[in-house]
């Protein structure tokens, strides 16, 4: 059993093992395949925290499919409006394609929200949403998770490729923010 990590200036705890995450993923990863099998899906990953779940999740499938990289990122103006700016937009086929994409965690919900826009007004065959984490108490604008890993609560988790200002994304399990 591990035990808690310190990252720059703050502590966290063990909170989704890595058996555990293995176990979702293998899961979703046989819905996806009984879902598009022999359809040669495009799985478009989100950078940066999408890229370990994604690694993991395209091989879960073990279906003939393509997988490509986009990087949204946020900022937040006022507090009532976020703006989302493309940093590595598609630039790939997206017409008649079916379309799956992955996502480590969803928050206030505005990052998807602006990139399932964008998707939509492309003449895609199909657009899903895989994400690993959801925090429910924290969404604001509304989100289609088509397959989810773990609802969460609303506190800061790090590892599996999500990151505390630039660490902790090569944890092999999923650590919480530790409360004093
Ligand atoms: P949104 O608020 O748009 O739903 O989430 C945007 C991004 O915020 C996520 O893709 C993720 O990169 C980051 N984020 C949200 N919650 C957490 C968290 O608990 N930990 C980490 N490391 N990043 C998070
Ligand atoms: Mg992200």
């Amino acid at each position: 059993m591990s035990s808690h990590i310190t990252a720059h200036d703050l502590s966290f705890v063990p909170f989704i093992s890595e058996a555990e995450i293995a176990e979702r993923v293998a899961a979703i990863g046989q819905q996806l395949r009984q879902q598009y099998e022999g359809k040669r899906p495009v799985f478009i990953c989100l950078l940066n925290g999408a890229f370990v779940f994604a690694a993991d999740l395209v091989r879960a499938t073990g279906i003939e499919c393509e997988v490509a990289f986009v990087r949204l990122a946020s900022y937040e103006g006022t507090a009532s409006t976020g703006r989302i700016s493309t940093v590595l937009g598609i630039d790939f086929e997206v017409k008649n394609r079916h379309i799956i994409i992955v996502e480590d965690i969803v928050d206030s919900g505005r990052t998807l929200h602006h990139f399932m826009g964008q998707l939509s007004q492309m003449e895609t065959a199909s657009v899903a949403l895989a994400v690993l984490l959801f925090k429910p108490e924290a969404l604001l604008m509304p989100v289609q998770i088509d397959y989810l890993g773990f609802e969460i609560p609303n506190k800061f988790v790090v590892g599996y490729g999500l990151d505390y200002d630039g660490l902790c994304r090569n944890l092999p399990s999923i650590y919480q923010l530790a409360t004093i």
